[in-house]
């Protein structure tokens, strides 16, 4: 054997995504990439993913499963949870005690929820009090345009639901940031103590109503939320509400290679188990794609991953068949997005062992934080399982892990599935700013996730 063969043949291989991709896929990537904007653009929140997601499947056929509902091989089913969370499925031709092949992903993100007092007055403005949800930032949200969105229950319980900042006319909120003039004290402060969490209060209005009485401010801008959805003071209390980055996705980067936009974390997980699964064309196994609600606070709550709301669904498909035995059956991509070695941040990273945007889809045998603490860790033989079958299918894809050990860590989904004894594995696109208000990813890494979860499907 030669040098160059030994090489080739002993040691990793050494290409990047686009040093392998021909012409052909990359029309699909740029195909791909067009359509998952569409699905981003309008997913905004957890529940405009669901309803995005129910009216694509809806149009290749899928059905709302009813309690009792005869399922046959090819059937397309689905079953949502206030409209948060959701899980499809098709009937394969195998039968379901050989195990369900699925992928589950998350479609709720970081944002700032109203809090249920939210209003309020100072100064003559009007402002609008958050709590976040989710690991954020909180420099990043401030000084950006932000969309108010969400649902409204008023007191007769007919939902109104709130949409601010998208349309290209709509106004948009934001909250303000010091000017650096005056931030002589901030920037000596640490990160955490220069922007606390009660500071994160948005900028509503400033015309008041009348010239005479107190909060003239607040009362104004609350006759034009009366006006616009019906809804006063009280109802705030029965709402959920919540402010998002305003604006579209759009590509990066001066070739056009990478999508920036708000929410890829994990909504290109998500858009990819149901794009690969709606793209399905009587599979041999019954398969499943999870869209899950509440991940970004611990896969909680009765739309979250631990919810037995999937046992429920998964029972009923299962007729008489039982449940834990498909459990142990099934295997399950756990897709999420995971870090991009970013050279900005160079030092956190093991570069030999950190996902890098560009080489496809990143495999995770583990996630967790501090000696792994919290991970579903993936056995060698699970490993074994996903590599055959990317491969079988020319699924590019590379190995990560979340930053070097005890600089930090995170978990996904994956921890409740094993818990249920389903094979599992996590999988996802690499991103770069994880968690801003613009997140980044690479086209061909998108594809590529869209590809495992066909793979997982299929092989
Ligand atoms: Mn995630
Ligand atoms: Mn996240």
């Amino acid at each position: 054997m030669d040098k160059d063969q030994k090489r080739k043949e002993l040691l990793l291989p050494e290409k990047n995504g686009y040093d392998r991709m021909d012409e052909a896929m990359a029309r699909d990537v740029q195909v791909y990439a067009e359509e998952y904007v569409r699905f981003l653009n309008k997913g905004k929140t957890e529940r405009a993913c669901v309803s995005e997601a129910i009216r694509l499947a809806e149009a290749a056929g899928f059905r709302r499963y009813a309690a009792g509902m005869a399922l046959n091989p090819g059937d397309r089913i689905y079953k949502e949870r206030f409209g948060k969370s959701l899980m499809l499925a098709v009937i394969g031709q195998r039968p379901l005690s050989e195990g369900v092949r699925m992928t589950a992903a998350h479609v709720d993100c970081p944002r700032l929820d109203l809090k249920p007092n939210p209003l309020y007055e100072d100064a003559e403005m009007a402002l609008l009090k958050t709590h976040y949800y989710g690991g954020i930032k909180k420099y990043q949200w401030m000084a950006i345009p932000l969309a108010l969105r969400g649902v409204v229950y008023r007191a007769d319980g007919s939902r109104v639901d709130v949409c601010i900042g998208d349309e290209p006319d709509d106004p948009v909120l934001v909250i303000t940031d010091l000017l650096p003039h005056l931030a002589a004290d901030q920037v000596k402060k640490t990160v955490s103590e220069a922007f606390p969490a009660e500071g994160l209060n948005a900028l509503a209005g400033l015309v008041p109503d009348g010239d005479e009485g107190s909060d003239r401010v607040k009362l104004a801008v609350m006759e034009l939320l009366n006006k616009r959805y019906g809804i006063t003071e009280i109802d705030f209390r029965t709402a959920e509400l919540s402010l998002v980055p305003a604006g579209s996705a759009r590509d990066v980067g001066l070739d056009r290679s990478m999508l920036g936009g708000y929410g890829h974390d994990d909504r290109v997980c998500s858009f990819a188990g149901l794009r690969a699964l709606i793209d399905l064309d009587a599979p041999l196994h019954t398969c499943a794609a999870l869209l899950m609600d509440k991940e970004e606070i611990g896969s909680v709550g009765v739309t979250g991953m631990q919810s037995a709301f999937i046992d429920m669904f998964m029972r009923d498909i299962c007729g008489d068949i039982p449940l834990r035995r498909v459990y142990e059956n099934s295997f399950c991509l756990s897709g999420d997005v995971c870090n991009a070695f970013d050279p900005n941040f160079a030092d956190v990273s093991d570069k030999r062992n950190n996902a890098l945007m560009g080489w496809g889809v990143g495999i995770f045998k583990y996630t967790g934080s501090r000696g792994k603490g919290g991970a579903s860790d993936a056995s060698a033989e699970t490993m074994g399982r996903i590599r055959r079958m990317l491969d079988a299918q020319n699924v590019f894809w590379q190995v990560g892990e979340l930053g070097k050990v005890d600089k930090g860590g995170g978990g996904t989904v994956a921890a409740y599935i094993a818990n249920r004894n389903i094979e599992v594995v996590d999988a996802g696109v690499p991103v770069l700013s994880m968690h801003a208000p613009f997140e980044i990813i690479s086209k061909l890494d998108n594809y590529m996730m869209y590809k495992a979860c066909q793979a997982v499907y299929t092989g």
